[in-house]
């Protein structure tokens, strides 16, 4: 049993002015697993003054010295990755093999893909050749409120706090109450990495307490935001009375559209995606529409598919599908599959309560929903579980029209042999990001969402613009030194 009772501010390990504590549950168990502290105003408010403190001579030092600092962070974190695989699958439930290769490395590459946008990022730019004397600066917009969840905790983090350290701005984070584990890892990682003191800085809190003095904090230039939909447009009405900038990384319901004409993995493919991390994902394609004359034939590979998952412990090695975050989010998912069954869709995979041979811990059957329609409550909710709806499609109008009636727009999905229709798809769907035919987004693509799924682009050079204020200035002498 863990208990974090500190906070990483100014360059120090600090007790928190409050008394409040949350409890951290082993998902695979329902055994009491650790606690931390949760973060009062006061605490928040120190941290802050300290980012505040530290932010001229961070931003204004060479940013050679920043690109150093952010590969010192690289190497001491690479030589802490077992220790943050440990730390995510037991704060947040991810099989030990999982967080190994998927959870904890995803970091380093963020860290990867962000030295190699700043190669060559230009912070000074010229307007035009129409305009010599007019300079653009991108300049840091200073300290940013940091906001992240549970799901793929050092990912989010990384997203954020490598290009911010790497532009110059000065932080204040505040994890997960569900995952403190990991970050309470990286603020020794970056302690380690001899970062400056009030560079970066670590609250623990929950969203109401510390999340919320943190959004509207008079020195809070920027808030980047990583969560639910719900909490996002909180957050937006709370920063307006301080004008902040707010990034908004949300929910999702992705579709993912099959055509007939689709290799013969893409409704396995499309199942595995849905279920990784246990379907906690936002990206997760969890509307699968599928062209009606191979529609049968895909719930049949979807039900094969999905009952092929094995579920298990998350400290067993091994491929298993494990448990969900918490009591609250098993709770959740199974009204969902009780809703799917009461409103008409046809189970054809798994179905409520545990999945045989469980007597506890929060784990859920890999369910799949046929004969859904996009009125549903599964198919317009995010579930954020293992649950697959499938509905058919008569044509690419149709596919387009199902796939755009949701709120959401975060990654949609297309498996087509047609070159040109899937270009066609790719420009029709409204979505921040479209991948098709299986093949991953590149290094270094941007990583957002439009309507409810968000504002922001996390990843490469937009990752970078992120936290950049654009300043336009004329009568520049680019003669002369400063
Ligand atoms: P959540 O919104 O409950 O919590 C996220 C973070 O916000 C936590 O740190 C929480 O303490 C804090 N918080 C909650 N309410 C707040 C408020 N009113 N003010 C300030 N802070 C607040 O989300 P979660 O359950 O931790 O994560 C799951 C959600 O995150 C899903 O909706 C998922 O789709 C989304 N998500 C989005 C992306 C993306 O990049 N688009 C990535 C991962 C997760």
């Amino acid at each position: 049993m863990r208990e974090l009772r500190e906070f990483y501010i100014d360059g120090q390990w600090v007790k928190s002015a409050s008394a409040g504590r949350h409890v951290l549950i082993d998902p695979s168990t329902e055994e009491e697993s650790g606690a931390v502290a949760l973060g009062a105003a006061d605490d928040v408010d120190a941290a802050v003054s300290a980012a505040a403190s530290a932010f001229t001579a961070w931003a204004s030092c060479e940013l050679g010295e920043r690109v150093a600092a952010v590969k010192r962070l690289r190497h001491v974190y690479a030589q802490r990755l077992e220790d943050m695989a440990r730390a995510i699958s037991q704060e947040m439930g991810a099989p030990i093999e999982l967080a190994r290769q998927r959870q904890a490395p995803a970091a380093l590459r963020q860290m990867d893909n962000y030295l190699a946008a700043i190669e060559g990022f230009s912070f000074e730019r010229m307007l035009g050749l129409h305009a010599p004397n007019d300079r653009i600066l991108m300049e840091p917009i200073g300290v940013v409120g940091m906001i992240t969840p549970w799901n793929w905790p050092m990912s989010q983090i990384a997203l954020k706090v490598v290009p911010a350290l790497l532009v110059g701005c000065t932080m204040v984070l505040k994890p997960s109450e569900y995952a403190p584990f990991s970050s309470a890892l990286l603020a020794e990682i970056i302690d380690e990495a001899n970062i400056p003191a009030g560079v970066f800085n670590l609250v623990h809190g929950d969203g109401m307490t510390a999340g919320t003095r943190l959004v509207e904090h008079p020195d809070v230039a920027m808030i980047s935001f990583t969560g639910s939909t719900g909490a996002g447009a909180e957050i937006v009405r709370r920063a307006a009375d301080t004008f902040k900038r707010v990034g908004l990384e949300l929910g999702g319901k992705g579709a993912n559209v099959i055509f007939a004409d689709a290799d013969a993995d893409a409704v396995a493919r499309g199942v595995t995606s849905c279920f990784i991390n246990s379907g906690q994902n936002c990206n997760a394609p969890t509307r699968m529409l599928v062209e009606r004359s191979v529609y049968d034939e895909a719930v049949e590979k979807a039900r094969q598919a999905a009952r092929s998952i094995e579920v298990g412990p998350s400290n067993l090695a091994g491929s298993q599908m494990g448990p969900v975050v918490s009591a609250r989010q098993y709770e959740r998912v199974q009204s969902y599959i009780e809703q799917g069954i009461a409103e008409g869709a046809r189970l054809v995979a798994g179905g409520s309560g545990r999945p045989a041979g469980f007597n506890r811990g929060f784990f859920v059957q890999p369910t799949v929903f046929a004969d859904v329609t996009n009125d549903m409550t599964i198919a317009r909710e995010e579930i954020f579980g293992p649950v697959l709806s499938i509905m058919a499609f008569d044509d690419e109008d149709e596919a387009v029209a199902i796939a755009n009636d949701t709120p959401y727009g975060l990654t949609n999905y297309v498996q087509s042999a047609d070159g040109a229709r899937r270009n066609r798809m790719a420009k029709r769907l409204q979505s921040g990001m479209v991948e098709m035919n299986g093949q991953p987004r590149a290094a270094g693509s941007p990583f957002g969402g439009v309507g409810h799924s968000g504002l922001a682009r996390e990843g490469g050079v937009w990752g970078l613009e992120e936290f950049l204020v654009v300043k336009s200035i004329s009568g520049w002498d680019g003669d002369a030194r400063s």
